[in-house]
């Protein structure tokens, strides 16, 4: 923890980027990037979005990547510390939503801690990005009555999950995280009774002028995704919603 107190001017902001097309950030977003001295950013924030901050403002990269280990987690919420402490108007810019498997919960239970001022500034989730710009409806009345956000991380080599709970075909599921574990994630729904027909998409750096679209099923995803050469960050959606795509595509 660091000896600084915060001065009258500290404050950091918390605020979700988006997922990469930059006219989806909200005003607050855009106006508080305007503001802030120093804006600390992850790999998932797009240059069309840090394109946006004044030339003279301050960046710092804190990476993320998962191999890259550029700033472990404790040193980036003791940087956030650091730079509010030194009086700076801070903002820690996030890809998405900063509550959505962002880890932006433990970075502002330090600054709660050190008794620096804070807000959090709510972003449009990848799954919400991906969703509306692959016209994929995450619920439907005909298809999903629910819709469920799960971190596809692995641990160990494996991915954990509660999976009897994802059996449900009128809920459509949502991996983040999940490209290198996207067999795993399949063979498991399978082998606890999901039909290997089921539909998925896998969306490639949505709403990004980049954006590509692979639909498949259970069964067929993962080989579709080697032989498109599937780069991170992507999504996986996986339920009957997914065959309103064809329909509803509009870009
Ligand atoms: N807080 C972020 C998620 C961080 S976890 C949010 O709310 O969106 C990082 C994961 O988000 C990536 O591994 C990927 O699964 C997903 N993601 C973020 N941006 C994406 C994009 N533009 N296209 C596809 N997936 C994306």
């Amino acid at each position: 923890m660091s000896t600084i107190s915060p001065t009258h001017h500290s404050i950091v902001w918390l605020v979700g980027a988006g997922p990469g097309d930059p006219d989806l950030l909200t005003i607050k977003a855009l106006r508080l990037m305007q503001l802030a001295d120093v804006v600390i950013y992850d790999r998932l924030v797009s240059d069309d979005i840090m394109a946006l901050i004044p030339a003279e403002t301050q960046k710092i990269y804190v990476g993320k990547a998962r191999s890259e280990h550029s700033v472990p987690q404790g040193g980036i919420n003791q940087l956030l510390i650091d730079e509010a402490c030194s009086g700076k108007k801070v903002l820690r810019l996030k890809g998405g939503d900063p509550f959505i498997f962002g880890r932006g919960g433990e970075e502002i239970e330090e600054l709660a801690a050190a008794n620096i001022p804070f807000e959090v500034v709510p972003g449009i989730t990848a799954a919400s990005g991906c969703a509306a710009y692959a016209g994929i409806p995450l619920t439907h009345r005909d298809y999903a009555q629910s819709v469920r956000f799960i971190t596809g991380h692995l641990k160990n080599h494996e991915v954990n999950l509660h999976w009897p709970e994802l059996m449900d075909p009128t809920q459509t599921l949502v991996f983040y995280m999940g490209l290198i574990g996207l067999q795993a994630i399949c063979e498991q729904l399978i082998a606890h009774g999901r039909d290997p027909q089921t539909p998925v998409a896998l969306i490639e750096k949505g709403t990004t002028r980049q954006q590509r679209v692979v639909i498949a099923t259970l069964a067929t995803i993962n080989e579709r995704v080697h032989a498109e050469n599937v780069t991170a960050p992507t999504l996986t959606i996986i339920g009957d919603v997914v065959t309103l795509h064809e329909k509803l595509q509009w870009r």
